[in-house]
């Protein structure tokens, strides 16, 4: 570790809050191998304390009335519109992704605490006609907040993922537990210390313990939690989706995916390619929503496959604080390692390397790789059914588009999908019978905070973002008042 590395510690109603263990976690910038931050791998006593806390702010918390949390939420939003920069450059030091992509997304995270301030402020109950009973009955249905959540988060995107699970809980009246990624801990605890310092949060209704695996089984398993919110593999997915269902908790899953991006004989080309180098090379390919299975129709196969793979040669490859810089390295060598690892399983089932799959030279640190370009890869294979998390495309021919969508479906996924043609009623047809949470017509990687997220299948359980979010955070109440003073046969239903 240098001399200079940072030592932090978790962040526990409104203060910085040492571990009641010694064990310790490097943080590390994934350009250059510089460890420049440390901290805590949280114990089970340190969930305890922030379960807790939470749970004492949360009775506070959701007692605020609407207004009152809208305020607090524009009031964060404007507090990460002052700090988007530091906060942008804070994670591009934790996952090494392009300064211009992590900036871009702290710029743009204001606008959820925004929408979500909104909906609370303006949501409203409903009242349902109930004819069961002469004289009769006032039925009507309120929302209530679950209490703690207990949220887990990856390193890919690590504040824009917190930020689509605290958004819709604090609006929904919920106080917070967040266990952030051991290789991106650092930007939460900072985001901890502007909520107390420049906003009205009250201390306790955001805490966020550091560690690894073990921290993040613990929170799930915490019985003071009452609603899991999970972005990460399919693999711990499952785990931490266990836990909520011995604990009978609500849980949300956005989990891993194989998207296929299909391109049919009159997409425009260049704009397709441009698409097909958005989903799968931006980002290093590390994004749950990568178009890492390219499926191309027959009669444009070969002329794209040229023009791809000339696209792929192209990428600019360094520094990801330098604006030219297209692509970044891996987050961290065990990653670059999985690439390679499955660049080698594709070759060896019978995939060719057009492109990619080594770390260019002139690059510094151990996490470079080209980007990736594999041809004559069938369905079938591991590099086709498995989440790869890098900059790697698999690219299969495809008959017609009956052949493009089952191959499109056949997949144990199903987070996102894109389709490239100019042919309106057929991207309706294909949008249509695409299985994904997401399908973006000649377009890909497009999100806002008013559009649900999320995935079919094995890609997860639930939604982010849009309307659908805020209902992920509370839970419905029927509420029954007799009006006529009188009870009814006290044998008969009704
Ligand atoms: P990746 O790092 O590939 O995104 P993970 O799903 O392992 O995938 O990690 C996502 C988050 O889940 C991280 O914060 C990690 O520490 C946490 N995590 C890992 N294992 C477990 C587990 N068994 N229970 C709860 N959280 C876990």
């Amino acid at each position: 570790m240098s001399k200079t590395a940072e030592r932090y510690d978790h962040f526990v109603d409104g203060e910085s809050v040492a571990s009641t263990g010694d064990e310790r976690i490097d943080v590390v910038y994934p350009y250059d191998g510089e460890v420049w931050a440390s901290v805590p791998a949280g114990t089970t006593a340190d969930v305890d304390r922030a379960v807790e806390t939470a749970r004492a702010a949360a009775a506070e918390w959701r007692e605020t009335s609407p207004s009152e949390r809208r305020a607090t939420l524009y009031g964060i939003a404007d507090a990460l519109d002052d700090h988007a920069e530091e906060l942008g450059e804070l994670e591009t030091r934790q996952n090494g992704k392009l300064l211009r992509e992590m900036a871009g997304q702290t710029d743009a995270l204001g606008e959820w605490y925004r929408y979500y301030g909104s909906l609370v402020e303006t949501a409203r109950g409903d009242t349902v006609p109930v004819e069961n009973k002469d004289g009769g009955l006032f039925n009507y249905v309120d929302h209530e907040p679950y209490g703690v959540v207990g949220a887990i988060t990856p390193w890919n995107s690590p504040l824009m993922l917190t930020t689509w699970k605290l958004a819709p809980a604090l609006a929904a009246g919920n106080a917070f537990v967040h266990k952030p990624s051991e290789q991106t801990p650092v930007s939460a605890l900072r985001f901890a210390a502007i909520l107390r310092d420049e906003t009205d949060l009250p201390d306790g209704v955001y805490n966020v313990v550091t560690g690894a695996g073990e921290t993040g089984a613990a929170l799930a398993e915490h019985d003071g939690v009452d609603k899991l919110a999970f972005t990460g593999s399919t693999a711990t997915g499952r785990a931490v989706g266990a836990a909520a269902g011995r604990a009978l908790n609500p849980v949300s899953l956005e989990l891993g995916g194989k998207s296929p991006n299909v391109i049919l004989p009159s997409a425009d080309l260049d704009n397709a390619i441009n698409g097909v180098v958005k989903g799968i090379f931006a980002a290093t390919g590390q994004t749950c929503l990568a178009g890492s299975r390219v499926l191309v129709h027959e009669a444009v196969h070969d002329e794209f496959v040229e023009r791809f793979t000339e696209r792929a040669r192209s990428v600019t490859l360094g520094d990801p604080m330098a604006p030219e810089t297209e692509m970044g390295p891996v987050a961290f060598r065990e990653q670059w390692e999985t690439v390679r690892e499955y660049v080698e399983a594709g070759d060896a089932e019978g995939a060719t390397v057009a492109y990619g799959g080594e770390q260019p030279d002139g690059t510094p640190g151990e996490c470079f790789v080209q980007p990736t370009v594999l041809v004559d890869v069938d369905n079938g294979m591991q590099v086709a059914r498995e989440e790869i998390f890098g900059p790697v495309a698999s690219v299969i021919e495809v008959e017609d588009e009956t052949d493009a969508v089952e191959t499109a479906n056949d997949t144990d996924y199903g987070l996102a999908a894109g389709v490239w043609t100019e042919d309106m009623r057929q991207a309706h047809r294909v949008a249509d019978a695409l299985e994904a949470g997401t399908v973006w017509v000649n377009e890909y990687r497009t999100l806002s905070h008013r559009s649900p997220f999320g995935g079919f299948g094995d890609s997860g359980l639930g939604r982010e973002n849009g309307a659908e979010a805020l209902d992920e955070y509370r839970q419905t109440k029927s509420v029954w008042i007799d009006l006529d003073g009188e009870v009814d046969d006290p044998f008969t239903l009704g």
